[in-house]
């Protein structure tokens, strides 16, 4: 209905109810006949104290026609009762403001009125509870943001995709908010027409003697409201408004609470007032509905009768009832301020004009200063109100200050400056949210200008957090939440007190287009705030493991949970903030860092210190084990950390600002991923049956760790913390820690002691082949997971795909169960729709009634048995499926997919898969495996060893393939025929291998075990045709039938490729890892070096013409499998000692010239080859980048940094193209060195 038809229509029902009330006239006396409300106006307006005499007004009137009796009784008479009392109120009371305000007849006045006025652009409908509520998933900006349904269907946004709810009463529509809207902000009917200038005064278009009546009687109307909705007294009136002649009439008030039950409300008034079940029936349902209802009428003691009967009957068990004895005028002139207020709503409606007096009026400072305006005092004592009360002055607060947007803002303002207040007078009130004046939040804090406007000036995301923690007082000793012992009543605070992780979320929801130095500065200080909220929550419900008897009794953990469940979407959010700022970004993640460090304080005091050593290695580290010590599944704040790492992989920054970045200091690596590992070994013992006795509180937990809900910010930053871990650290430390905290290093670190072990309790042995299962497929997740944008070169589309396809290979699903499977963000999205069609198929409904979503087949390739959110469910049912669909192909059963590239920042993980502990204990289980099991390993264990060995042999040819062979630094088909070291006495892993190729109780592997032995020929053929000399080559060209297409699709791969491993490789050669790494392969180098000797020597004398060039030790020229068989004979290459296969070619000292007309030839030759199109093109840049490293006699990374021209020379050789950025990463990397 609109403002206008709404008058008219109050008008027309006045007329009707005049003629009928003629016809009764003991309802309105000859007095009230002959009353002129233009009269009373104009007597009003030559008044010197226009206030007094309109309260001289009200209180002769106001007590006489409103609240004349018991209420109640049949509902007919109480239709009559309020008819009447309408009729009067509009005559007698409203009539007279109206000509007033006007200065003629109303009727034509507004009339008037509402020619002039310029619809507020926004609909603003409020909402009523049960009506629906649409909203874009294309353009809203946040889901908050919703539309009426008239709006809707005349909107643009019908035909997106949409959303419908239905509100649960209060907010509005927010059609015509530019703001909430990426496109589409208008529907037909708001659509602004340009007939006045939005930034003009509307006040300026209305006659001035109006404004100023307007003024002074919203002014008088507004206050008297105000006073009448807070007055606290119950038998005396505000000064002025004392009735003329007060008799003993009185009320019995009884207010509403959310303590008491429908049935004790009813059987006590049942028994106070003496009344039918029925009467009770209604009297309880308006108190519910309205807040408070007057259940009896008579003298003061009558009425105090039954209020004590009702106090006494409902305080037994709580706090009783509230009831108040009322004088009948207190009563009548609260009502009135009900209608006035609702008087003011309507008229607002006819003049944007009137609406900003109105607002002015309404935040008008009062002589106290600060908090004294009318809106702050309504604000302030709006817990004490009923119900009915809050419900019709937040209605004008909406038809007023957040339709004007000039005024939204200042209110915003003082909303904000009371907000503690508020949010602290509603956790004590027990009025449900959307009955608060703390719920106007959404309306104001989900507009992304107000949002960042209160957030610099008002600190608004500081003080809600704060707000927020010191709500939750009770703590431990180390100062984190304890919920265990919590009251009722602090739990239902608890419960309340969440509603501000709501508003907090409505702040962060949209994230900056542009960040001031004052924005930067308060999101980080409301960082501060968040980690000191976090710190409450790190090591939060520590466990303990039971033995000997079960736990008594199960303990609280919901709480907690509740909480990291509540955050886990503004945790996400203050990171998808920091991704937008690298400024912030660095300053957040050092933040979180000290936040870590102060929660480390103290970590390994009081643990011994041990060392370990195995397979040649040794480190140290102090005694803690997961299942005898405390352990604690929150550890919000390192998750936080390990996502922030992930940005700072993401942004490049690490490439500009590395000198800030402060990773190496302390908590050192082996800190940082101390605490997530111990959750991720809690995980596995339970698996192992070692917590049975711990009951279910801790498998809840376990679950809830990796649910879909939580896991973002749980289970899956545990791995990312692991990974940024280990790429920070020698991967034989990294592995020695895991398995001690996996409780196994004994078993790999002596020969007899596995035997010992087989031997001694069958439990402890199944629980030992458990956890090396566990052990084994965490050790799978960090090498292999790298679906993350920034730990791997993937975008966040990536992501989501992977996890359908891993959702379908289970079985086919319906959209529904995909949409349960997958995160939602804070804008409740997956991201499914976008994926969806490029990966699966979808099957009408068939006779179950629902269609599905069916993989794909050519997705089935990237199927990965061990994926990271596959359940132990999952996994098995994802195995059966495929090793049928693969039986029926013909295909070889599953052999892991290739992963994506690391991001450099954690390039140096793949290390792990190759370095000597891993081997070790690989070496260990296949060695088990020889032998049939009769318990002693198991089938897992060797399918994931053998999961490992292929994701290496991948990883090796993935290099071979995409970079000279020089470039390649990873060889594990070299290290796995080495012997095993001490303890193993056991042959190499290749010879295990290929001795288990035929063991009859290893059918099940056969194909796995074949495939890797293929895979070890294959590349041995890769290496071996690599580093023969040129001819060779020739004779593995291309065949004709292979397109220019395909070939240049592979060449642009391939050196996108070659670029990123050189980065990686001078990257991961500047580390002090490597330099370990190196130290330690001392004796691979040598062999290595011996086998390129011996090969290239034989090729050379197999292809090259005897002659005079025996002096050529290697030859080597530019660009990949560029091998210089066509090289000048004099031209001496000799090797660089700085890494094992680093073999930068070095001309004799004086022979630079020599060197640059090398590099001619080879640019000739290459010419000439890829236009025959069996060589490999190279671009021009990227020769460059090879000759000027070739006129050093040494590599220039044994320098450790390049020399300004080498390194001018470097960034001109990739400066071209898409490879400009690359070149700045790996200059600035070269000053950094913080791995
Ligand atoms: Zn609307
Ligand atoms: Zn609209
Ligand atoms: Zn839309």
């Amino acid at each position: 209905m609109t403002s206008a038809s709404g008058f008219f229509f109050v008008r027309q029902r006045r007329k009707m109810a005049a003629a009928q009330s003629d016809r009764d006239p003991s309802v309105l006396s000859s007095e009230f006949l002959n009353f002129s409300a233009r009269d009373t106006a104009s007597r009003w307006l030559a008044a010197a104290d226009l206030q007094q005499e309109v309260y001289r007004h009200l209180a002769m009137y106001v007590p006489r026609i409103l609240c004349l009796g018991p209420s109640g009784g049949s509902s007919r008479e109480e239709q009559r009762e309020e008819q009447r009392e309408d009729l009067a109120c509009q005559l007698l009371l409203l009539a007279p403001l109206e000509w007033l305000l006007l200065g003629e007849e109303p009727a034509t006045g507004l009339v008037l009125l509402q020619e002039n006025n310029q619809p507020s652009p926004l609909c603003g409908h409020v909402f009523k509870v049960g009506e629906p509520t649409y909203s874009c998933r294309e353009c809203a900006a946040d889901p908050t943001c919703v539309l009426c349904m008239k709006c809707f269907l005349g909107s643009v946004h019908k035909e997106h995709r949409y959303r419908m709810t239905t509100s649960g009463g209060g907010g509005f529509c927010d059609c015509g908010d530019a703001e909430a809207w990426k496109r589409g902000p208008y529907c037909q009917n708001h659509t602004p027409t340009a007939s006045r200038d939005t930034e003009e005064d509307p006040v300026s278009v209305l006659p001035a003697d109006m404004v100023t009546r307007a003024s002074s009687i919203f002014s008088i109307l507004l206050k008297f409201s105000v006073d009448m909705l807070t007055w606290n007294q119950e038998d005396q009136l505000p000064a002025g408004l004392e009735p003329p002649d007060r008799g003993d009439t009185y009320y019995c008030m009884l207010f509403n609470d959310e303590v008491h039950t429908y049935e004790q409300v009813i059987y006590t008034l049942q028994k106070a007032v003496n009344c039918s079940q029925k009467e009770a029936v209604s009297f309880a349902t308006t108190v519910d509905r309205d807040g408070r209802k007057s259940v009896r009428y008579g003298d003061f003691q009558f009425c105090d009768q039954a209020k004590s009967v009702i106090v006494r009957n409902t305080s037994r068990q709580s706090k009783p009832l509230r009831v108040q004895v009322m004088h009948s005028s207190v009563v009548a002139h609260q009502c009135f301020a009900l209608r006035a207020l609702s008087w003011l709503g309507q008229i607002i409606q006819y003049s944007d004009g009137l609406r900003r007096i109105l607002c002015e009026v309404g935040l008008q400072k009062g002589p106290e200063g600060e908090y004294s305006s009318l809106v702050d005092k309504l604000m302030l004592n709006d817990s004490k109100m009923w119900k009915g009360a809050r419900n019709i002055y937040h209605q004008l607060l909406m038809n007023s200050l957040l339709m004007d947007l000039k005024y939204k803002k200042l209110f915003a303002i003082q909303f904000a400056k009371s907000y503690e207040r508020l949010q602290c007078d509603y956790v004590i009130d027990d009025h449900d949210r959307e009955f608060s004046v703390t719920d106007l939040s959404v309306q104001m804090f989900t507009v992304p200008s107000l949002a960042r406007m209160l957030m610099v000036e008002q600190n608004l995301m500081t003080t809600i957090i704060r707000t927020f923690v010191d709500h939750l007082r009770h703590r431990d000793l180390q100062g984190r939440f304890q919920f265990e012992r919590y009251t009722a009543q602090q739990a239902f605070k608890f419960g309340r007190v969440q509603s501000l992780i709501g508003d907090l979320k409505y702040v962060l929801i949209s994230q900056p287009s542009e960040w001031s130095d004052q924005l930067r500065l308060k999101f980080l200080e409301g960082l501060d705030a968040f980690l000191e909220l976090l710190k409450c929550m790190q090591g939060m419900d520590p466990v303990v493991r039971q033995v000997g008897q079960h736990i008594e009794m199960e303990p609280e953990w919901e709480a907690a949970f509740t909480l990291q469940m509540k955050l886990t979407h503004i945790i996400s959010m203050i990171q998808e903030w920091c991704s937008t700022d690298e400024h912030v970004l660095i300053e957040a993640y050092r933040k979180c860092l000290s936040a870590l460090s102060h929660c480390h304080n103290g970590l390994p005091d009081g643990e011994q210190p041990i060392s370990l050593s195995v397979a040649g290695h040794c480190v140290e580290t102090f005694r803690y084990q997961v299942s005898q010590d405390k352990v604690s599944i929150h550890l919000p704040v390192c998750r936080l950390l390990a996502g922030l790492h992930v940005l700072l992989s993401r942004t490049e920054v690490a490439f500009r600002f590395p000198e800030q970045l402060p990773l190496v200091s302390y908590p050192s690596p082996p800190l940082l991923i101390e605490l997530p590992l111990r959750c991720l070994v809690l995980c596995a013992q339970v698996h192992a049956g070692m917590w049975r006795r711990n009951g279910f509180s801790l498998i809840n937990q376990i679950y809830y760790y990796h649910n879909v809900k939580c896991r973002v910010e749980m289970f899956d930053k545990d791995i990312i913390m692991l990974q940024a871990g280990a790429s920070m650290m020698d991967p034989n430390h990294f592995l020695m820690i895991v398995l001690s905290r996996f409780e196994l290093f004994h078993i790999f670190s002596s020969a007899d002691c596995r035997k010992r072990y087989r031997e001694a309790n069958k439990d402890v042995v199944q629980q030992n082949n458990t956890l090396i299962e566990e052990m084994l497929h965490l050790v799978i997740m960090v090498i292999g997971e790298r679906y993350v944008s920034g730990v791997g070169q993937v975008e966040p589309f990536d992501e989501v795909r992977r996890e359908i396809i891993h959702q379908l290979s289970i079985r086919p699903m319906a959209h529904s169960e995909l949409v349960k499977a997958l995160p939602e963000n804070g804008n409740k999205e997956t991201g499914l729709e976008r994926v969806i069609d490029s990966v699966a198929s979808f099957k009408k409904p068939g006779v179950t009634g629902r269609g599905l979503y069916e993989l794909r087949p050519d997705w089935n390739k990237h199927f990965n048995l061990y994926f990271h959110h596959y359940s132990r469910a999952d996994q098995s049912k994802a195995e059966e499926a495929q090793r049928k669909l693969r039986r029926q192909n013909g295909e070889d059963t599953a052999c892991p997919p290739p992963p994506p590239s690391l991001c450099h920042l954690f390039g140096s993980l793949v290390n792990l898969l190759q370095c000597d502990v891993l081997l070790a204990v690989e070496g260990a289980v296949l060695q088990w495996a020889v032998e049939p099991s009769g318990g002693g390993w198991t089938e897992s264990m060797l399918q994931r060893v053998l999961h490992l060995v292929g994701l290496a042999l991948l990883e090796e040819e993935q290099q071979l393939e995409s970079s000279r062979d020089d470039d390649v630094t990873f060889n594990y088909t070299c290290k796995i025929t080495r012997p095993g070291e001490a303890p193993s006495t056991s042959g190499s892993v290749l010879a295990l291998l290929e001795s288990l190729q035929n063991a009859p109780h290893l059918e099940v592997h056969k194909d796995m075990i074949t495939w890797i032995l293929k895979m070890v020929a294959n590349i041995k053929t890769m290496r071996e045709r690599t580093s023969s000399t040129f001819t060779v080559s020739v004779s593995h060209r291309r065949g004709p039938e292979e397109t220019v297409r395909d070939k240049d699709k592979a060449e642009r791969k391939r050196k996108a490729e070659m670029a990123r491993l050189r980065r990686e490789k001078i990257m991961a050669q500047m580390s002090e890892m490597q330099k370990h790494f190196i130290n330690e392969n001392k004796e691979l180098f040598q062999q290595s070096l011996e086998e390129l000797e011996a090969s290239t020597s034989a090729a050379a004398a197999k292809n090259s013409p005897p002659s005079s060039d025996s002096t050529c030790v290697s030859q080597v020229c530019v660009g990949p499998r560029r091998v210089g068989g066509a090289e000048p004979a004099s031209c001496v290459t000799t090797l660089c000692s700085c890494t094992p296969t680093c073999r930068w070619a070095s001309t004799p000292p004086a022979d630079t010239m020599h060197a640059t007309c090398r590099v001619r030839q080879s640019v000739a030759r290459w010419e000439s080859l890829s236009a025959t199109g069996y060589a490999d093109p190279v671009t021009p840049g990227a020769l460059s980048f090879d000759t000027d490293f070739s006129a050093y006699h040494r590599c220039p990374r044994s320098f450790g940094l390049l020399s300004q021209d080498s390194e001018r020379a470097f960034r001109a050789g990739l400066n071209t193209g898409p490879r400009r950025r690359s070149a700045s990463r790996v200059r600035e990397t070269q000053e950094s060195g913080y791995f």
